[in-house]
């Protein structure tokens, strides 16, 4: 494969505050600029809000080693598919058509780009007590369809990619998108990782926005998990991940307002590199 540049993987989130229109007319500016990108995105806090106006209200469930999830019945995985792959998806693809972006919006599905392990059961902690629960579609991120992103790539198109995955069986399964995203970061070769969220950055002492921590070195990133509490355990997973295959630079950055992409490439945010 020849790039003119670097490849580099945008992921970016989907919790409230976070500004499409800025990610996307900073992925707009840089990509007519010659930069080579994919953007993989989430959705979680739309699919809550959609969730609980069909009836059908999230259930977070957390592990006993801590890891919060969303517990993904078949009804659950119908409506994450709506959101992901509907409202979020062609939103994005929307605004960078606007932008004379030629993207295409696909899911983890679409050519197995996402595939995995499907994982049936979930061990959950509730009212101190360790339960298994069943009927779970989720699963973990372990091969990607890189000839297909390249192919879209290397015929000029921006892809758009968003869970689901497909598991080896066909069926869809919820995955985490920055997991995802790093594991395509790592199939692709990507020179950098973006993760995108409504925060500055990795905070020593979350919430206080004071105490983000600007660098971390690649060969430690697991020893700052103790500062990631619930969902942003699973960035800094993905950021020792992505390194550990390869990858040069994680930057955890800002996707509130201004040019998030551009800053976090200067270097704003937590870099681990
Ligand atoms: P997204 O959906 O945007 O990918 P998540 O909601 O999954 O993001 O994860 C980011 C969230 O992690 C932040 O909004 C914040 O509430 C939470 N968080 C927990 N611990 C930290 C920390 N140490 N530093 C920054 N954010 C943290």
């Amino acid at each position: 494969m020849c790039y003119l540049q670097p490849m580099i993987v945008v992921k970016v989130g989907g919790s409230a505050g976070i500004d499409y229109d800025a990610v996307c007319a900073d992925l707009a500016a840089l990509w007519q600029g010659g930069q080579r990108f994919v953007l993989v995105h989430g959705g979680s806090g739309e699919t809550n809000r959609v969730a609980e106006a069909l009836g059908h209200p999230p259930r977070f469930v957390t592990s006993p080693s801590g890891y919060t999830s969303r517990f993904t019945d078949r009804e659950t995985l119908e409506i994450f598919e709506m959101v992901y792959c509907g409202k979020m998806n062609k939103g994005i693809v929307e605004r960078l058509q606007r932008l004379s972006v030629n993207a295409v919006g696909l899911s983890g599905l679409d050519g197995r780009i996402f595939e995995g392990r499907h994982k049936d059961s979930v061990r959950a902690v509730e009212n101190g007590k360790v339960k298994v629960l069943r009927g779970d579609h989720t699963g973990t991120v372990e091969r990607v369809n890189a000839d297909l992103v390249n192919l879209l790539l290397n015929a000029g198109y921006l892809p758009v990619l968003t869970p689901p995955a497909a598991s080896y069986e066909g069926v869809a399964i919820n995955v985490d998108g920055d997991r995802a995203a790093a594991a395509l970061a790592v199939a692709l070769g990507a020179d950098a990782l973006l993760l995108l969220s409504n925060v500055p950055g990795l905070l020593r002492a979350y919430p206080d926005e004071g105490s983000l921590i600007p660098a971390i070195p690649a060969n430690d990133v697991e020893s700052y998990l103790e500062f990631a509490q619930d969902r942003m355990k699973k960035k800094v997973l993905g950021a020792a991940e992505a390194v550990q295959g390869g990858v040069r630079r994680v930057i955890f950055g800002d996707a509130r307002a201004g040019e998030p992409i551009s800053a976090a490439l200067a270097g704003a945010g937590t870099v681990v590199s």
